[in-house]
């Protein structure tokens, strides 16, 4: 599989596009054809840029991302794009909301190539007389965490926002600092950029939930806006983590689509009780488990599924019963393990396929009447 960060690992320090603490205009090659995006490393040229939007009337839409851009994120600033006349993408490999032992270092930064597809949309953008993507904000560390250097433990020191329940739930309980991590930086974020509105996949929608209840308590000024989770052909949910899996782990990781997508058609059957919309998706689980146990190691991949859930779609709290009328969203994650035996020639993902991947889905399983 071609990776995307063998191909552009350059970060924006080495990029030569910075040159200052204000913000610049970035445009590569045929830069007369293209709207110029600005690119931020600093709050206070970000502010003044802001505040000059908002004299003009301009609407902004925020996108916060960690970057290695991929088709879900690009559906988001699209948009966004649809919603306001400025969009501002963030790009920032948070590190308080991955823990100690978790991929931070490995986390894909792939500068080059985030930028061609933001310049690629926004061509696109400009002919179809959409929004424009305004600007990129690409802080370092120092500047999201002024005054205490981030810190990743349990219980941590720092200036930060806990969610709870929701934040214990689901992903919070094997990251249990991740959803920390997410809302302080999201607050920050919300704080710098003043959006109208912010822009956030529906494949984590645990993050989802918690940024709206997190808009609702802190009495952010922005509307959460919510874009459909963007998938593969084969239905993999679309994933900066993806590039980690190698040929061999790429085609059973479609396990996680087809499980949920089992338990949703028998939620579309007329299903209603927790147990019969498990079974169905236990038994996608289990099946390619077996099959792939039966296998030598040289063929097989091994996977752990770490949650299974059917959940309220406000509180995150498990279901036995949807009620008629309320849905329920269904999610997964599994964990895709390290390669027991590789061949020789195989074709490997980012890591050499020696790397755990954690995958999350989910479906929303809509409002019905039996
Ligand atoms: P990340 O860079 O992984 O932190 O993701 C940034 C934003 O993109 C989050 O709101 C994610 O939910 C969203 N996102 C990631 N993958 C997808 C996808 N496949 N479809 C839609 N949104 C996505």
């Amino acid at each position: 599989m071609a990776s995307v960060a063998r191909l552009a690992k350059r970060s924006p320090h080495t990029c030569g596009l910075f040159s200052g603490p204000a913000g610049i205009l970035a445009a590569s090659q045929n830069s007369t054809l293209r709207r110029a995006i600005h690119i931020f490393r600093n709050v206070p040229p970000l502010r003044e840029h802001r505040r000059n939007l908002l004299h003009q009337g301009e609407t902004v839409g925020l996108v916060p991302t960690m970057g290695a851009l991929h088709r879900g994120h690009i559906d988001l600033v699209r948009e966004a794009a649809n919603e306001n006349s400025k969009v501002f993408v963030s790009i920032y490999v948070n590190p308080t909301q991955f823990g100690v032992n978790e991929d931070l270092d490995k986390y894909p930064r792939t500068w080059d190539t985030d930028m061609q597809q933001l310049h690629d949309l926004e061509n696109e953008l400009k002919s179809e007389g959409k929004g424009t993507i305004d600007a990129v904000f690409v802080p370092t560390t120092k500047t999201m965490y002024p005054t205490l250097p981030p810190d990743s433990t349990i219980p941590g020191t720092g200036s930060f926002v806990t969610i709870t329940p929701l934040a214990n739930l689901l992903e919070g309980k094997s990251r249990p600092v991740f959803f920390r991590g997410v809302a302080t930086v999201c607050m920050k974020l919300f704080n710098i950029v003043e959006p109208e509105r912010v822009y956030f996949g529906q494949k984590d929608v645990q993050q989802t939930v918690i940024i709206k209840r997190m808009v609702e308590d802190f009495h952010n000024n922005t509307e959460v806006r919510i874009v459909s989770t963007a998938r593969e052909s084969d239905g993999l949910a679309m994933s900066s983590r993806n590039q980690y899996l190698g040929e061999r782990r790429r085609k059973v990781a479609v396990v996680l689509s087809q499980a949920l997508k089992a338990g949703e058609a028998s939620y579309l059957m007329g299903k209603r009780s927790r147990d019969d919309i498990l079974a169905l998706a236990w038994d996608v689980l289990n099946r390619m488990g077996m099959e792939q146990d039966s296998l030598p190691e040289t063929e097989r991949v091994r996977f752990e599924p770490d949650y299974l859930s059917l959940a309220d779609t406000s509180t995150l709290e498990e279901v036995e019963l949807i009620e008629d009328g309320k849905g329920a969203v269904l999610s997964c994650a599994i964990k895709m393990l390290p390669l027991e035996r590789k061949n020789e020639g195989e074709a490997l993902g980012e890591g050499e396929d020696e790397v755990t991947v954690r995958l999350i889905d989910n479906v929303m399983l809509e409002p019905r009447d039996t």
